[in-house]
């Protein structure tokens, strides 16, 4: 009989060990295919590579014995039944126990010798230590030796416990044929890597742990250094097939404009101006991305440079993720530049909505009577055609999807110089793997007379103080802001007893700040409303902002020092932070209220790294490690392959050396073709998010 054809495209039902009923438990875990068993990587190993003696048992340990058993025995209680059986070595006994398995009254015998591993628990209503519910446990032969090994341990369920992987994975590794190898030997050996079949085996049953670092080495190699070259493509296809816009040195318009802000730029500032104004100059097109905390000054440097391409003749556009944020960069634009003749416009949902304004604007925007365009999203919808776009700005990249970015790029004949700023700063890993087409550079330093800002977690008993707190900033002149989850309350969240931004906004206005002119705002409010209430804020008529967290990223009003955060719990370490940033962004002193009751774990754990950081770089890395890369990025937009054998935060060192082979690999045409049909052959092993990456 012939044998079948091994596939790892097959369903993974075919394992010896698995079949439909665990197949449909493996599914929820997103394994369907062989190929998906394969890579579903152990999370961890456990040490099983010596026998203890039943003498030498401490409780609490993990154990791995061989004995035999005898005194099989059941017994029921209201809720489970326990099975016990007496192990025996020849330096003593100990009690096994499971729970509701009745099935092992059938199984076990007296005088069978078993290897067992399991946890040692003191029980002294049995004989001292028991081992509990045996991890697993196998029925030895006469002469039959235990296998011990490193253990692997699998991210499992309840439907597919250890046991179930280890067989199933075990059994799937003794069908599978040799894997062939993907890399070039020349790269195998200069970095001295483990050939591919080797890695996938032993990463689940390795020898030793040398074995294991060498594979998992290898395996996390593969996965950053197919980025790699996927984003060195990318890079390639944009800057040496299409020429940029080569822009002329600093002219009478960048200097008026340097001249009349209404600060000195920090050194940090300075220097990222110099690059940005160096990119500018040079013939390939520029992509960068300038990572800067909160507050740090991004948004000077977008206009500097958006003036640059417009005294070279060019127009610029500048995305913000909201309607408030392109409202307030709208006004410090024109603030700024209309005195100097450069011509403003805004291109926003409420421009948009009627039909006439907005052919006006897009009239106006084909035919070069705009300079700068600021606004959101609308701005890469279809219609919108620049006569000469010299220059795109995202402002807070984290909110963009990749694909809209490179939208906007296509509205144009020329390839415009592109710069990227955001406020998440991410670990260098995940900055080479998410944005590894871009250049990236850093805004450490705060304008000056920045104090830090006081972040605080309260529960609901201080809520009085906190107030009162908050009325005695606003009469020594300041503005506060109350930020809140919800804009009104549904039946759900009513019974969860979280109050509306409505709710808090009547209590406030009409009990403790009677007397001080309160305003409401959130996302559902009329774009003109919206734009009214912020305005009367901003100008300083408001005193107290009650909101959703519509003011979450880059609203600026320098004068308000306090912000109180209701139901803190609700919201993520990334978000509270981008909150906590717009305060602390004038001379006084300001302050962060955190109020929640939750008892949760993980919520108590984001308010405390808050109370104890501003540094937003601890923060995300943080986050990032709390919540895995794909949440910290939205799923849809991060565009980043999983990563199943590389690790953000440990493998910098893998990650460079993979960079510097995908460098010296791509240069040459050659290998460029041996790429891409490497990338057809991983279609498989990479699915579609890899192919996504690689298809700018
Ligand atoms: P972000 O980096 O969060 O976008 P912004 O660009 O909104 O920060 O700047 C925050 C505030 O700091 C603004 O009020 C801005 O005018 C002010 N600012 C920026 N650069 C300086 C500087 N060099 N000196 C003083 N204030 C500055
Ligand atoms: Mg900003």
């Amino acid at each position: 009989m012939s044998r079948t054809e091994f596939e790892l495209t097959d369903n993974v039902m075919y394992v010896k060990g698995v079949g439909p009923r665990r197949a449909a438990a493996l599914e929820k875990l997103g394994i369907v295919t062989k190929y998906d068993l394969l890579t579903h990587y152990p999370r961890g190993y456990e040490n099983h590579t010596s026998l203890t003696k039943i003498a030498d048992i401490f409780a609490g340990e993990t154990v791995q014995l061989v004995g035999r058993i005898s005194d099989i025995d059941s017994r029921e209680t209201p809720r489970v039944t326990i099975i016990t059986a007496i192990l025996s070595d020849d330096t003593g006994s100990i009690q096994l126990t499971w729970f509701n398995q009745t099935y092992l009254l059938k199984k076990l015998k007296s005088g069978m010798r078993l290897h067992v591993i399991g946890k040692a628990r003191f029980n002294p209503w049995a004989r001292g230590v028991v081992v509990d519910q045996s991890q697993s446990f196998t029925i030895l032969e006469p002469d039959e030796e235990p296998e011990l090994g490193i253990m692997p341990v699998y991210p499992s369920t309840a439907a597919m416990t250890q046991q179930n992987f280890r067989t199933a994975i075990k059994n799937l590794l003794a069908s599978m044929p040799p894997l062939k190898e993907i890399l070039p030997q020349e790269i195998l050996s200069a970095q001295d890597l483990m050939p591919l079949d080797s890695a996938m085996r032993a990463i689940h049953f390795p020898k030793n742990y040398a074995e294991l670092d060498a594979a998992r080495r290898r395996l996390a190699f593969d996965e950053l250094f197919l980025i790699q070259c996927g984003l060195m493509l990318i890079k390639r296809q944009t800057q040496v097939e299409r020429l940029g816009i080569t822009h002329n040195p600093n002219g009478a318009l960048v200097k008026a404009t340097l001249a009349k802000l209404p600060f000195e730029l920090t050194g940090d500032q300075k220097k990222v101006f110099r690059t940005v104004v160096k990119d500018m100059e040079g013939k390939l097109p520029m992509r960068r991305l300038i990572q800067g905390d909160v507050g740090s000054g991004k948004t000077i440097i977008a206009l500097l440079a958006l003036v640059k391409t417009v005294e070279n003749g060019f127009q610029g556009a500048f995305m913000a993720p909201t309607e408030i944020l392109a409202n307030q960069h709208y006004e410090t634009f024109t603030r700024l530049l209309s005195d100097l003749g450069i011509r403003v416009g805004l291109l926003s949902a409420k421009v948009t909505r009627s039909p006439k304004q907005r052919k006006e604007l897009y009239d106006k925007i084909s035919a070069h009577e705009l300079d700068i365009v600021i606004g959101t999203h609308a701005l890469i919808q279809e219609g919108v055609t620049f006569a000469k776009l010299g220059l795109v700005v995202t402002d807070e990249q984290h909110r963009f999807g990749k694909t809209q970015r490179s939208t906007l790029e296509k509205k144009s004949d020329v390839v415009p110089d592109m710069l990227v700023m955001t406020a998440t700063p991410i670990p260098r890993t995940m900055t080479l793997t998410v944005y590894g087409d871009l250049d990236v550079s850093l805004i450490k330093e705060l304008p000056p007379g920045r104090k830090p800002i006081l972040t605080q977690a309260k529960t609901s008993r201080s809520r009085k103080r906190v107030y009162e707190f908050v009325r005695a900033e606003i009469l020594a002149g300041r503005q506060a802001y109350v930020v809140c989850p919800l804009i009104g309350r549904s039946e759900s969240e009513r019974l969860a007893d979280i109050e509306s931004a409505e709710e808090i906004f009547d209590t406030l206005s009409r009990g403790i700040f009677r007397d001080v002119p309160c305003a409401l705002l959130h996302g559902k409010m009329k774009p003109r409303d919206k734009d009214d209430i912020m305005e009367r804020f901003r100008d300083g008529e408001t005193k107290l902002l009650v909101s959703t967290t519509v003011i979450e990223v880059g609203v600026d009003v320098p004068n308000a020092s306090v912000m109180v955060v209701e139901h803190a719990e609700r919201f993520g370490l990334a978000q509270l932070h981008q909150l906590r940033g717009r305060v602390g962004r004038g001379a006084a002193k300001s302050y962060c209220i955190l109020l929640s009751d939750s008892k949760a774990s993980d919520a108590k754990e984001r308010l405390a790294t808050l109370e104890a950081t501003n540094d937003g770089f601890k923060l995300a890395e943080h986050d990032l490690k709390m919540r895995g890369p794909g949440q910290f990025f939205g799923e849809a937009q991060h565009g980043l392959p999983d990563l199943k054998a590389a690790d953000v935060f440990r493998d910098v060192a893998i990650l460079i050396q993979a960079r510097d082979a995908a460098e010296k690999f791509i240069t040459d045409d050659d290998n460029l073709n041996y790429f891409v049909s490497l990338r057809e052959n991983l279609a498989l092993a990479y699915g579609d998010k890899f192919s996504q990456i690689t298809e700018a």
